[in-house]
């Protein structure tokens, strides 16, 4: 039997199987590996370099593919095009990752490390005296004494074991993706308010622009429906347009979830979720990636701890989670409300309404049917 099995094997899953397995554990993961694509969420804070030196994981270093982002420029409470230059971070520059890359990387050293790994999907779990009894895509059934929820924004495993999913402001991304640019340069990540959301811009790796709109649920399908209303409505930009207007892009858009959100609780019996399937970013926090790398290794400590007989890991792990959730919180009221402009679109009323960041709001399941 298994010490534990981790379904997903993105940062949080593969840095807790990581852990887990130095630290002598027998742990498996499994993820169904989706096939190489662009996967959006690539942008990754210097700060995050510290944690994967430390726990001896793959940095990225100035060979390809992964490329450093120098700073950012944002419109944000004016017209005004500001710069943060990374030069002034302790942290140094960020990452523009080739996200299929990173998360493979960061896979194999799970695996070098000791850990098992299986290309499947967990289809569901059943807890058997005290153990899991866990149902693969393949017709596989695995035992294993823990259970990590690293799938996701889905938690779709914690989800199937009574925890609900509270979401903060709803908030749906609308990305295109561009040809290459031979001639384009620009090592900065642009943001740009705009009356009904906010702009994301930057280069991929691969040369290729990534632009996403970021807007209420509600005003998405006009903009997902016809390609040239995205494209106009990035054409009326002041800073994007002038970076991105001469960019072909490939359509259909992507269109994702992009909300914050929680779990009600991220531990239970056997169980425990870490990454996104604990709780998800809003995109504007630029802390999904760190987050997931840190509550990952966190999660593999608290599992080695339980197991070594410590009774305190479980809360250890819960308490951190609740101070990365505030802590979050508080950042995200603040850049949503130094954004004053368009106080009285719908917008801008709900993501500054401090209510939909508060911990008051009502647990929903992930059918959006409110439970509590
Ligand atoms: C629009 C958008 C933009 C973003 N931009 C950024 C950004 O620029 N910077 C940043 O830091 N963060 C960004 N994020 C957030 C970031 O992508 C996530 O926080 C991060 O990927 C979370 O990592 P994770 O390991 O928890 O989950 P994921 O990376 O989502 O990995 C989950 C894994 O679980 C697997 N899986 C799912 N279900 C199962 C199952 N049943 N069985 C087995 N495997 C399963 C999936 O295949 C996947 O590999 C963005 C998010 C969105 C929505």
């Amino acid at each position: 039997m298994w010490d534990a099995v981790i379904a997903g094997s993105g940062p949080a899953g593969s840095v807790a199987a990581h852990v887990l397995a130095r630290k002598g554990r027998q742990v498996l993961l499994v993820d169904v590996v989706p096939r190489h694509t662009i996967k959006v969420g690539e942008a990754l804070p210097g700060a995050a370099l510290r944690l994967l030196r430390a726990l001896s994981l793959p940095v990225p270093d100035g060979q390809e593919p992964h490329t450093p982002i120098g700073g950012n420029l944002s419109s944000w409470g004016s017209e005004d095009l500001a710069a943060t230059d990374f030069f002034h971070d302790p942290d140094g520059r960020g990452w523009r990752l080739d996200r299929f890359l990173f998360d493979a990387e960061l896979r194999e050293a799970a695996t070098s490390s000791g850990a098992g790994f299986k290309q499947a999907r967990v289809l569901e779990a059943e807890r058997e005296s005290e153990a899991w009894r866990i149902k693969l895509d393949n017709g596989e059934i695995v035992a294993a004494r823990w259970l990590i929820d690293a799938t996701g924004r889905s938690s779709s495993l914690a989800r199937r074991a009574g925890a609900k999913w509270q979401r903060d402001a709803p908030l749906t991304a609308l990305f295109g993706i561009g040809q290459p640019q031979k001639e384009f340069r620009l090592n900065r990540t642009m943001v740009e308010a705009v009356p009904q959301g906010w702009w994301y811009a930057g280069l991929l790796p691969s040369g290729s622009p990534i632009v996403g709109l970021h807007l209420l649920p509600q005003d998405a399908g006009q903009f997902a429906a016809s390609s040239a209303a995205w494209k106009k409505a990035m054409m009326e930009t002041c800073h994007i347009s002038a970076a991105f207007g001469g960019v072909t892009f490939n359509f259909p858009l992507r269109a994702l979830d992009a909300s914050g959100g929680r779990l009600s609780h991220f531990t239970g019996d056997g169980w425990l979720a870490c990454g996104d399937a604990a709780m998800s970013f809003d995109p504007i926090s630029a802390q999904g990636i760190v987050s997931a790398l840190h509550s990952g290794m966190m999660a593999g400590m608290a599992i080695h701890g339980i197991l070594e007989g410590d009774p305190t890991a479980l809360n250890s792990y819960n308490s951190r989670l609740e101070d990365i959730r505030r802590i979050y919180l508080s950042r995200c009221r603040s850049i949503y409300q130094s954004e004053t402009r368009w106080s009285n679109n719908h917008f801008w009323l709900q993501l500054r309404q401090p209510e939909h960041l508060s911990e008051r709001s009502s647990f929903r399941s992930h059918t959006g049917l409110v439970n509590s």
